[in-house]
This record gives C-alpha cells, sequence and structure tokens, in this order.
C-alpha cells in the first residue's frame, strides 16, 4: 500500500464546503448562501498519486478540483483575524461526488455521507508549506479529464474565504492539527468513469494525476 502523505496520515477529519464559487452558483442557479454549507468526509476516503479513484457499483461519480486548507494547530472559536496563523499548509484535493447519491440526498432530504464518503473519494496532492502560497485567494485551479479541460477556476471567486471558513467552522467544531478542509469547486465538474485519466492541480505549484477504475 502507498503511504499517505502526513496530513493524510494524521488529520483526523476532512471538512467540506459545498457550492462555494460565485460561477459555480450561476451555472446552478442557486441564491448566494449566507453561511457555507460544510460537510464531512470520512478519512478512509483519502487517498494519495499512484493509488486508483474506485468507483463504487452503481455510482455515477463527479471530480471536482478543490484547494486544500491544511490544519497548523489546534483551535475553537477562532477569530477571523486570526484564522490564517491557524493554516499549516496547502493542498490540491478532489472532492469526488457520488452524483447519484446527492440528487438522493437532496430529493428526499437524507444524508450527504455516500454522496461524499465513499473509500476513495478524497484524492490529495503532495503538502505545500504555507510560505509557498503568499495569497490562497488568488490561485488558478484546473482540471483535465483524459486530457480536456474541465475546470478551471481562480479562488478569488470563492463566497466564504479561508479566513472565514475556519472562523464559521470552529464555532462548532473544533479544527486540530493535520485537518483538512476542502473549499469548494470551480464550475465545470462532469461525470468520470473507470479508465479516465484526471489531472489537475493549482497552477505554478502543483498538479496531481489519478486513474479511475472499478
Ligand atoms: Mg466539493
Amino acid at each position: 500500500m502507498t503511504e499517505l502523505c502526513h496530513f493524510a496520515q494524521n488529520g483526523k477529519k476532512i471538512i467540506g464546503v459545498a457550492a462555494n464559487y460565485k460561477s459555480l452558483l450561476k451555472v446552478l442557479q442557486r441564491p448566494t448562501p449566507q453561511v457555507p454549507g460544510i460537510f464531512l468526509k470520512p478519512t478512509t476516503s483519502y487517498i494519495t498519486e499512484k493509488q486508483k479513484i474506485i468507483i463504487p457499483g452503481g455510482f455515477s461519480v463527479n471530480e471536482e478540483i478543490e484547494l486544500g486548507v491544511i490544519v497548523g494547530k489546534n483551535g475553537k472559536h477562532i477569530q477571523e483575524d486570526e484564522a490564517m496563523d491557524y493554516v499549516g499548509g496547502y493542498c490540491a484535493a478532489l472532492d469526488m461526488t457520488a452524483t447519484c447519491q446527492m440528487k438522493e440526498a437532496r430529493s428526499k432530504g437524507g444524508s450527504w455521507t455516500l454522496g461524499k464518503g465513499f473509500d476513495t473519494s478524497c484524492p490529495v496532492s503532495r503538502f505545500i508549506p504555507k510560505n509557498e502560497i503568499k495569497d490562497p485567494h488568488n490561485l488558478q485551479l484546473w482540471c483535465k479529464v483524459n486530457g480536456e479541460l474541465r475546470q478551471n477556476g481562480n479562488t478569488n471567486d470563492l463566497i466564504f474565504s479561508v479566513p472565514v471558513l475556519i472562523a464559521y467552522i470552529s464555532q462548532y467544531i473544533t479544527l486540530e492539527k493535520n485537518d483538512l478542509i476542502i473549499t469548494g469547486s470551480p464550475p465545470g465538474m462532469g461525470p468520470v468513469h473507470p479508465g479516465d485519466t484526471i489531472e489537475g492541480g493549482i497552477e505554478n505549484l502543483v498538479s496531481i494525476k489519478y486513474c479511475v477504475s472499478n
């Protein structure tokens, strides 16, 4: 088994943020949320490069390229103006999402657990030390499937910024060192199938490549 990078090995939770790009809401024709919509993915969803994304039988799965924020120290009730002190680093992450399960959850008011949390649903890049990113709100995220560009968005389009997310989440959930916050995905995501190759990353910083299997 391939070894996971240190945050994936030691992190206790992965917190996702739903629909956090203005351009995505425009495409979905949804109103701007007042507060971030958050969800959890289990740490068993982590994979690192050389491992495959495995689509569970009968599932339809989309890729979502995201900026991941790795928590650097424990904190609760973190204020927005001190929130960046709690950032330990960053990564590129794929929030693999089972659209069939999400559709069912949305229409019946069910949980997002299977839609977001199945095994291999959180492929990540290497750890990017905090000092390598001067401004997390001006990063170009991109994602190609089988060489075709699907997603290409900038984190300057985020509705809720990194400090706002840290302050909001930590009101309710203690953030612990090595936890990962995935900050949402720009529009363009679509279905992936066994045999597909997903490449993505943060321009000029990091790129990842994952194969899809069944
Ligand atoms: Mg997402």
